[in-house]
């Protein structure tokens, strides 16, 4: 049922954002498709999953904002069919409960495996591309179901066709294959992931995770290379940390209103209390100037903007 005037703020892991003008709950596909049959096509959608990855306006969204809830993980033998809407979380627990390996890099990871697949999440090396079989998506305009193979779906550095060409769509639900593995080793190697998060990010306070993306050593020019190679690791291809770059422009702790530069680690932008869209998005224009002048590097937001 789509309702009126619903707040982003609690749908948002920031806690920040005004309200949505409709708001449609989708847990299946029937939902959908009995739900925006007779929808005025014409007015802007847009598919939220977790909130973990989206900054949204304080003047929230004059659309309908179609909420990801796909409920459900499958097994068969050692592939599991994950309906979207599933939490990481949720999908690691049940990896360690049936033994199944390759997902383990994604401890700590905030959101919905929608999220992730869209937006191909990664960490410590892993891509959520690299399981990936097949996923089943919904166009919300004209209701078409699609099934794309891995290679179908385009994925890039945090990126996917669900991100570029089939920006309509909404994932369904998202076959990933796995491998069996030793219970305790699994357990033990999505803790370790979790406990380096708390050690190094702050977890303490909400917000989008990453703010920029790292920047790929393949686009670099010969002088910037020559700059900025002495800073280059491997996740899970050679690139840039921009916290480095962050913290050599000396913004660790830079406060705008209530949002804040993370002092531990530069690339989270944290929510202190009250914090306006406004106030982070200052930030970041303030941060991709800062770079931009001292190491003539452009920034590219890896969050979403609502
Ligand atoms: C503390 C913290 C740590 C983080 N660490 C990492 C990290 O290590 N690596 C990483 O890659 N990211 C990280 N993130 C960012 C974020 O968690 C991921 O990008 C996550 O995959 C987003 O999932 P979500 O469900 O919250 O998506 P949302 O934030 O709700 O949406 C993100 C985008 O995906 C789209 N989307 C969501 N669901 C669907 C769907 N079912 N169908 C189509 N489109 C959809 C939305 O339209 C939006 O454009 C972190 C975030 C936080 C807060």
């Amino acid at each position: 049922m789509i309702r009126q005037n619903v707040s982003l703020k609690e749908f948002s892991n920031y806690k920040i954002g005004g309200p949505a003008l409709y708001f449609l709950e989708a847990s299946s596909k029937d939902i959908l498709v009995e739900d925006l049959k007779n929808w005025d096509k014409d007015l802007p959608a847009f598919i939220l999953g977790n909130g973990t990855n989206i900054l949204i306006g304080e003047k929230g969204f004059e659309g309908l904002v179609i909420h990801c809830t796909v409920p459900g993980v499958d097994k068969q033998d050692d592939k599991v069919t994950v309906g979207a809407g599933v939490l990481v979380s949720d999908l690691l627990n049940f990896c360690v409960e049936n033994s199944l390996s390759g997902l383990e890099w994604a401890g700590g990871l905030p959101g919905s495996i929608g999220g992730a697949v869209r937006g191909n999440a990664g960490a410590f090396g892993g891509e959520t591309k690299d399981l990936v079989l097949e996923v089943m998506s919904l166009d919300i305009k004209t209701l078409e179901e699609k099934k794309r193979n891995n290679k179908e779906c385009e994925f890039g550095y945090r990126t996917s066709i669900f991100k570029t060409k089939a920006k309509d769509e909404i994932i369904l639900t998202v076959k990933l294959g796995l491998k069996k593995g030793d219970k305790e080793a699994i357990k033990k190697s999505i803790r370790e992931k979790i406990d380096y998060r708390y050690k190094k990010h702050p977890m303490d306070r909400p917000s989008l995770g990453s703010t920029f993306k790292n920047i790929p050593v393949v686009i670099l020019t010969e002088q910037q290379k020559k700059d900025l190679m002495q800073f280059v690791k491997n996740d899970p291809f050679p690139v840039i940390p921009v916290a480095k770059l962050l913290y050599l422009c000396n913004l660790k702790g830079k406060r705008e209103g209530d949002a804040q530069i993370s002092e531990k680690h530069p690339n989270f932008i944290v929510n202190l209390g009250n914090a306006k869209t406004d106030d982070v998005k200052n930030l970041i224009e303030f941060a991709k100037k800062a770079v931009k002048e001292k190491f003539n590097v452009t920034l590219e937001e890896e969050i979403m903007y609502l």
